[in-house]
This record gives C-alpha cells, structure tokens and sequence, in this order.
C-alpha cells in the first residue's frame, strides 16, 4: 500500500533545474533512502515531501490525495536534519514537548440537543508527559527530561532531536543526513539505532544520504540520484549486484568498468576473453562490463583470462587492495595474499561475477 507517491515532479530554481522527471512510490512503512553526491537534489526532493518547496511541475499523493500545495505545518511528516537544531535554552523535556504544547486533538461530545460535535481541545499536562517519555523511551534516553542541551554529546543531542520528530506520531518522518556532524564510530552505531527504531515504530523513514555504505546498511529500498534524476531504484542487493547504469555500478561500491563488445550470446572483454551474457544485447554492439574487485581471483601468469601487471598494493585489514595493469585498463581487486609489485599475475573471473550494461 502506497503512503506517498511523487508523479514526475520537476523543481526549478530560476535557471537551474535541480530535480528532473522525479516519479517514486514509497510503501507504507517502508525505510527509502534517497542516495547520491553532493547537488544531485536530495534535499530539494525531501523539502518538496515536507511542503517548505513546492514543485515547479507534477504531484505530491499521500495516500492518494494530493498534497502538492498543502502546508508543511498540515502535512503529517516530520523532519530531521543534519544540524540538531534543538533550542539550546530549553531543556531536554521542553525541547520535545515543544510542538506538541502548539498540537490540539479532536474530542468527540454530545450537545445539549444529543447530537455528537467534534471539538479541538489542547493536549492536557499529563498527554504530554506521557509522550515525552514514550519518545524518550525510543531513542533510549529515559529520564534524561530535566537535562540541560548543553550536557549531550552530539549523538545524544540527535536522539533527541528524533525525539521531538516523532513524539507527535507522524506518519512519515523526513531524514536529511542526520548522522553527518556525529564521527564514524557514532555514526555506525545510531545507524542501527536508527533502523531498529524504524522497525519498532512502524513509521515510514525516507532518508537522505550521500554515503552508499549508510545506504546500503539502512534501507528496504535505495533510490539512487545524480544530477536531479533518478539512476536507479532497487533494493540494496540490486543496485549492488544489478547495477543499470555506470554510474550506479561506479558510485555503489567499488567496480572495474571494461570495454567489451557483444557476440551472441557472449560479451567479449577488451582482453578477449569471453563470458557468457544472457542479456539481449544486439550482436556487435559495445558493452560496459562491471566486475566488483572481489570478484577477480589471483593464479599464476598464464593461468587466468588475462595477465596483468601489479602496480600497487595497499593494506586494508582484512585484505589487501591490489591495482594492476592489463594493457590499457587499470584493474582492482582484493585478496587476502601479498603480491609483489611489478609481479605478472593470471587474473581468474567467475561468469558470474560479470554484469553487463549497455554503452551509451
Ligand atoms: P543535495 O541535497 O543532493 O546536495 P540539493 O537538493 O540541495 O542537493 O540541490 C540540488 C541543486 O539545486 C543544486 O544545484 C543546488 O545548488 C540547487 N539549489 C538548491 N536549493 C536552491 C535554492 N534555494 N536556490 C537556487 N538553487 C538551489
Ligand atoms: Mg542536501
């Protein structure tokens, strides 16, 4: 069951075109990532989610309905950002109970004629208490309600600031690349945090990274953007192992990006080796071969599809990264053995450790 959907959404800004043919349906409960380099329009996509922008061309459908021009205050959607923003003279308490003192409920009653009215009242003391301490309780910070801000390390101010986004029970929470002021060892952490908090939530997350490794770690769905357009969508397994387009396969990971040409059923590599291709390609026609480095494995010269010179080796911990030269290509692999540099080595390539894309 779809909760938002974004019909080829275009946003300009005067000359520049920051997102383009935009179209994405987002299942309820559903933890989308929206990956991809620094202006690729991310968060241009995510303000137009939340109502602060609104779209040049196209629609915004939240369960069904159109919400395109709706106000942000009115859309049930939340978000985080990258800075906290907490207010730094208010405590922990205040700080999330903030939008919830503004929130009114709807109250059924009966008129003195008996018929039912709905009226809106404001949250009593105790509501609000009550769903401070449930927020606090899922980001794991209980009883940190009378904390001054200025007493949290960053990646408890970012709890909180999760705290405040959720304590309202949005529907859909808005992420934008709320682990990208915390250092890597917090930022490992809160994203399992985060993914088991979207898991006991049952919230929708859509979430804004420019890390594909957050990415592939994180999301049901990954929505992978460059230049205002989508590239791909697919799960983390698919953009991975299926990538469409180069840029995919170069920006997702690490990828050796061949030469290689179509012979029926078989892609022929620039080394002229061949591998079987079951993707209908026409005959003769150019082809890019992405091989992930641990799909190449190290024989002796003469022993693999093609020699290939070592030109660096770089130790990684659990493997070393070995860059080698073929004729003109510049290959790269991983193996857990040493080779020597300027050392001939046959390199081995499993059939199915090649995905083709056609060139453009
Ligand atoms: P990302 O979040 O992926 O880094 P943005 O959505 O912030 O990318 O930006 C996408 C493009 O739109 C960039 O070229 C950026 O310069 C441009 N842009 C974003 N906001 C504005 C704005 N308010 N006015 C003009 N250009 C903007
Ligand atoms: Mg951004």
């Amino acid at each position: 069951e779809s909760i938002i959907e974004l019909k080829n959404i275009r946003k300009c800004y005067d000359n520049v075109v920051a997102v383009k043919d935009f179209s994405l349906d987002v299942k309820k409960g559903e933890f989308v990532t929206f990956l991809g380099p620094s202006g690729c329009g991310k968060t241009t996509t995510l303000r137009m989610i939340a109502g602060f922008e609104l779209p040049t061309e196209g629609q915004i459908l939240l369960n069904g309905r159109d919400i395109s021009v709706m106000p942000p205050n009115k859309r049930p959607i939340n978000t985080v950002f990258q800075r906290y923003a907490l207010f730094p003279h208010l405590n922990i308490f205040e700080n999330i109970a903030f939008g919830l003192k503004l929130k009114t409920k709807e109250v059924t009653y009966r008129n003195k004629a008996g018929e039912t009215m709905t009226r809106k009242e404001k949250l009593s003391g105790a509501e609000i208490r009550e769903k401070v301490e449930r927020a606090l309780e899922v980001v794991d910070l209980e009883g940190f309600e009378k904390r001054d801000v200025s007493t949290l390390s960053g990646g408890q101010q970012q709890r909180i600031a999760i705290a405040r986004a959720i304590v309202n029970e949005p529907e859909i929470l808005l992420l934008d690349e709320p682990l990208g002021a915390l250092d890597l060892k917090m930022r490992k952490e809160m994203q399992l945090e985060l993914k088991s908090m979207h898991e006991r939530l049952g919230i929708t997350f859509i979430y804004v990274t420019h890390d594909q490794e957050e990415a592939l770690t994180m999301s049901d769905k990954v929505v992978v953007m460059s230049d205002g357009m989508i590239q791909q969508i697919g799960t983390p397994e698919e953009i991975y192992n299926e990538p469409n387009t180069v840029f995919v396969a170069d920006f997702i990971g690490e990828s050796n990006i061949f030469n290689g040409k179509m012979s029926g059923k078989k892609v022929v590599l620039f080394c002229g080796s061949e591998f079987p291709c079951l993707d209908d390609f026409p005959v003769g026609s150019d082809v890019d071969v992405v091989v992930r480095p641990e799909d190449i494995g190290m024989a002796p010269a003469g022993a693999g599809q093609l020699n290939a010179v070592v030109r660096s080796v770089i130790f990684k911990g659990m493997h070393y990264e070995i860059t080698l030269e073929s004729g003109e290509s510049e290959i790269v692999m991983r193996s857990t053995k040493l080779a020597a540099i300027g050392e001939v080595l046959g390199l081995t390539i499993e059939p199915d450790g090649i995905h083709v894309i056609p060139s453009d």
